[in-house]
């Protein structure tokens, strides 16, 4: 599957907003959106119109960029979302949540979401027990992610683990930092979720 490899900075620009896509450099006054706050482009700076179906639009690539994940793939998850009970586009952003590589992510074992794809597909993790490295893999409640003891003898990896490890982890995970495990108690409610989108206009992009 084809994946962008192209300057994320600009992908946030494209929406204006910060997507957290480059770990800590995002935190930083280096932030592209911070010195540059206009879009990508000869006519980033000019004045535009945004109609309806252009903020749902925006909307749904903003969420897809924030995940990292391809159209086809978003389009599928938007018809789980669909089938399940509840708001559905609470229900797209919690599949999103429950993704493995955000859940590596979210647990401070990489800098980034782009990052813990790598690790996942690299082989550097467990769910309960069991080897898993596809990263959109979902987890569900009750599910433990481990770091394989193998991958702990690389010290590469062991930088990666400390250097973003002090990072607070949110309430519906548990991570043991002793075991390098994590839990996922329960899939999160809307409060919990970070990803800085609004999904009503995503669900209006796919009903039409
Ligand atoms: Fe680049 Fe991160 Fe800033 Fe986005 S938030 S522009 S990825 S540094």
């Amino acid at each position: 599957m084809s994946r962008y490899t192209g300057a994320v900075c600009k992908l946030c620009r494209r929406e204006g907003k910060k997507l957290f896509l480059k770990g800590e450099r995002c935190y930083t006054g280096k932030c592209s959106i911070e010195r540059r706050a206009y879009a990508p482009g000869q006519h980033g700076q000019g004045h535009k119109k945004t109609s309806e179906y252009g903020l749902q639009l925006r909307a749904k690539q903003q969420a897809r960029r924030y995940y990292g994940i391809q159209e086809g793939q978003f389009h599928k998850y938007f018809l789980m979302a669909e089938r399940k009970t509840g708001v559905t586009g609470e229900n797209l952003l919690r599949i999103c949540e429950s993704r493995l590589d955000n859940v590596v992510y979210l647990l401070g074992w990489s800098s980034s979401r782009a990052e813990a794809r790598q690790l996942v597909c690299h082989g550097h993790f467990k769910v309960n027990g069991k080897k898993v490295d596809i990263p959109s893999y979902l987890l569900k409640a009750g599910d433990v992610v481990s770091i394989k003891e193998k991958s702990l003898d690389s010290e590469k990896f062991k930088a990666v683990i400390e250097a973003n490890s002090g990072r607070p982890v949110p309430a519906w995970l548990e991570c043991d930092a002793e075991a390098k495990s994590g839990k996922v108690i329960n899939l999160p409610d809307r409060e919990q979720i970070e990803a800085p989108v609004e999904e009503h206009l995503i669900v209006e992009f796919y009903s039409k």
